[in-house]
């Protein structure tokens, strides 16, 4: 019988078991991946940008845990010897409206207490002579890391602390009674007094198992990225995003250094039809049968139709999805553009196409299911990890 059991290792469950098994050192802990390798869906499949937090609603536990998370990981990576870098970000307007958002973007950065400068068209030139644009937001503290790299060494202090890590050990079944929680994997049958569910893309089909009812549904949205060229990967020396459209989730193709030196080009936002598809035609009729056959699907695909066209036909054609970042980049041509591994974002969708902004987490007597950890959950993992900590105890000591 284990004290607690941990389903995911993703860098949410990661940074939950090393900090639990911290705080309770006597514990018995184990954590649990379907998976033979942990990190393998969105936390090894993403931007790899320590986000500053400039764009999330005051007050919100994003903007809370986004703060508290850039502080942390840098701490996290310092001192276990993780590369990292703060090359700083721009935020590029190029027309009327975006200025307009610009300074929308900069207030709320400005209520946030983030360390953010305006900067003119010859400010911004002179940082990055690439770029084309009217004006930009300089985000001095926004960072590059391996968030792969970050959730192995959680994995590693949570290990070498005595907890338990069993890969290749999908859970398929769950029930709870007053003394804990039956766990039924592919491999066996564990029981644990307490159950914390970090499962990412399948998050709500864990919280179901159990008999909860999260509320959402997830929708997986592809994102597609291109490499530029080595002969290119000193074009730009910060991130470089465009202002993002405030009614639409995702933050825009961008220019991203990465920790490895070279610079990725992305991700767009494409419907998915397979959770965790990465290959070109992917396609499962299980996730693909339980999108279509939820209300919220329909409700959020009619809402963002425009944009969703605009995004496929993007996918399909590279010459347009270059269109898109020759707007604040334009000496970037089609040679420039190398393939890049895809990633899946899971998107929480309520029934009446409601995309959940923020996180979502829900309990029963026994448990707690992170039911919606979108971006910038890597970014935000400690701070995660350390709340999910003190619900839990606050719950005992109750
Ligand atoms: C394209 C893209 C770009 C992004 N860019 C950034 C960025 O730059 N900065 C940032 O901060 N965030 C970014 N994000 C968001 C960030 O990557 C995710 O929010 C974060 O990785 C979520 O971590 P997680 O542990 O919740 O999920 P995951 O990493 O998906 O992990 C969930 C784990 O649960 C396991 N699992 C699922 N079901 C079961 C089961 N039944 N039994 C056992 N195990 C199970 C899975 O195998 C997986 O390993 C990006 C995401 C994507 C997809």
């Amino acid at each position: 019988m284990y004290d607690f059991a941990i389903i995911g290792g993703g860098i949410v469950g990661a940074a939950t078991a090393w900090q639990l098994k911290a705080r309770h050192p006597g514990a018995r802990i184990v954590l649990l991946e379907k998976e033979a390798e942990c990190g393998a869906h969105q936390t090894g499949r993403n931007s790899g940008v320590i986000h500053a937090g400039l764009y999330y609603r005051p007050g919100s536990l994003k903007a809370r845990f986004c703060k508290a998370g850039v502080r942390a990981v840098i701490e996290f990576c310092g001192e276990h010897g993780i590369p990292f870098r703060q090359p700083g970000k721009l935020v590029v307007a190029t027309d009327e409206i975006e200025l307009e958002r610009l300074q929308a973007r900069l207030a709320r950065a400005q209520q946030n207490g983030i360390d953010v400068h305006w900067l003119d068209q010859a400010d911004m030139r002179e940082l990055e002579p690439h770029v084309a644009g009217s004006a930009a937001i300089l985000s001095p503290s926004s960072g590059i890391v391996s968030y792969r790299a970050v959730t192995e060494t959680m994995l590693r202090l949570f290990t070498a602390q005595g907890g338990e890590l069993m890969t290749a050990s999908e859970v398929v079944r769950l029930s709870e009674d007053q003394s804990g929680v039956r766990i039924r994997t592919r491999r066996g049958l564990i029981r644990a007094g307490y159950l914390i569910a970090c499962a990412g893309l399948q998050s709500d089909r864990l919280a179901r198992i159990h008999g909860l009812d999260p509320g959402v549904h997830i929708l997986p949205y592809r994102g597609e990225y291109f490499r530029l060229r080595k002969e290119r990967s000193d074009i730009v020396k910060h991130l470089i995003y465009p202002v993002p459209d405030p009614a639409l989730p995702f933050l825009g193709v961008h220019l991203t250094p990465m920790i490895d030196g070279s610079i990725t080009v992305g991700p767009n936002a494409l419907q998915g039809w397979k959770r965790e598809g990465y290959g070109h035609l992917n396609f499962s009729v299980r996730d693909t049968w339980d999108m279509l056959s939820y209300p919220g699907f329909w409700r959020i695909t009619s809402r963002f139709l425009g944009t969703g066209l605009r995004e496929f036909r993007n996918a399909l054609s590279k010459p347009a999805y270059l269109k898109g970042v020759q707007k604040y980049c334009p000496s970037l041509s089609l040679d420039d553009l190398e393939p890049h591994p895809v990633g899946v974002r899971a998107m929480a969708v309520d029934r009446h196409g409601a995309m959940v902004d923020d996180f979502l987490f829900v309990e029963s007597a026994r448990s707690l299911h992170v039911c919606n950890a979108p971006s910038p959950a890597a970014t935000s993992a400690i701070p995660i990890g350390e709340h999910i900590c003190e619900r839990i105890e606050a719950k005992a000591a109750s």
